[in-house]
């Protein structure tokens, strides 16, 4: 724990202050959950705050605690762009890159107010007043309870427990990602003592799908792609099969993990059609050494964890998949 950001954050939260939250947008479960948690926690404490979201989210996040109050950039920037002007202090939460902030971007670096990171991701900006960047931790939530409960260890609710916990459980695939350790599973056993319901969290994220959800995974299974001679699998979605099956937003999450199934798979990706931003959004998972965030950054535009990472092409969907090949072809020797 870092003990200095700590005491740097007990000293700015001394007195009330105007606070604005802000996760990366198209927020996932470890994004929204911490800011949640950290606003229920600095409500408590007296501050004045806010959790202004980019973008919206998918509908299986919104039984979080809170979530009705957190403000959609996208749906109210009239709103959201005063509250961030007027904010003394604005916390990032599980992203380190402003952009990945999105049309909030520019109005984060703007503001005079004093900026405070907390985040797992690989390479942080240097754009924060205060951080505490640690990428060997599973998320962002455990890094948070860490620091609630250093500055006070009684604070912790029912609230914030499921918030925290439903961040951990997510970002760490339910507890088997290499990231999850001992310290995890005390962390998390912790929330259930506090009141997280971990069944009922589980319920709530996983056994949520629609109809048209499942079927849309069966779409993408049947798209499912192996590349001869390497450990690698890789999976289409067009804006045709998308809209055949009725996309939500939230839908494709954690399809690209299936291809990790396969036995002697070590890489899988998805690639999925965007027609109305033009480009084709791209997700990589992969097991043991091979590096997804600097194939990410090197070819895609993108970035994230080792084992997990993103990023995108403004290629066709065909010229992608060209594209995806290649650089395989280019780095072959890494499998
Ligand atoms: P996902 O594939 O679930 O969208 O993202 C996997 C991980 O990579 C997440 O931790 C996410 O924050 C990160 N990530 C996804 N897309 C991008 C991107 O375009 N740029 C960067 N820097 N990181 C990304
Ligand atoms: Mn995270």
């Amino acid at each position: 724990m870092d003990m200095k950001f700590v005491s740097e954050l007990d000293k700015l939260l001394l007195k009330t202050k105007k606070i604005v939250i802000i996760p990366h947008r198209n927020p996932d479960g470890d994004a929204l959950g911490s800011s949640l948690a950290l606003k229920h926690y600095l409500t408590k404490k007296g501050h004045e705050t806010s959790v202004i979201s980019p973008n919206d989210y998918p509908n299986f996040l919104k039984f979080l605690p809170g979530e009705y109050e957190i403000l959609k950039y996208s749906k109210n920037p009239n709103d959201a762009r005063k509250k961030i002007y007027n904010a003394e202090i604005i916390f990032t939460l599980d992203f380190n890159t402003l952009s990945r902030a999105q049309d909030l971007t520019d109005i984060i670096k703007n503001s005079s107010a004093k900026k405070i990171m907390i985040d797992h991701h690989e390479a942080p900006e240097n754009y924060s007043d205060l951080q505490y960047s640690d990428t060997s931790m599973s998320s962002t939530c455990e890094m948070l309870y860490k620091v609630i409960k250093a500055l006070d260890s009684d604070s912790i609710t029912q609230t914030i427990a499921c918030c925290l916990y439903t961040g951990i459980m997510t970002d760490t695939g339910s507890f088997k990602y290499p990231s999850t350790t001992s310290e995890t599973h005390k962390a998390v056993a912790n929330l259930i003592e506090l009141g997280a319901n971990s069944s009922k969290i589980h319920q709530k994220i996983y056994d949520s799908s629609s109809f048209s959800r499942l079927k849309l995974l069966g779409v993408t299974l049947s798209n499912l792609v192996k590349i001869p001679k390497l450990p690698v699998v890789y999976m289409t979605l067009t804006q045709k099969e998308l809209n055949f099956c009725n996309f939500q937003k939230g839908d494709t999450e954690g399809f690209v993990n299936y291809g990790l199934n396969l036995e002697g798979i070590n890489f899988s990706c998805i690639m999925i059609e965007n027609e109305n931003e033009k480009k084709i959004k791209m997700s990589f998972r992969s097991q043991g050494k091979f590096s997804v965030n600097s194939f990410a950054r090197i070819y895609f535009n993108g970035g994230g964890h080792y084992n997990a990472a993103g990023g995108y092409s403004l290629d066709s969907l065909e010229g992608t998949i060209i594209k995806f090949k290649n650089a395989l072809q280019e780095i072959r020797q890494e499998f």
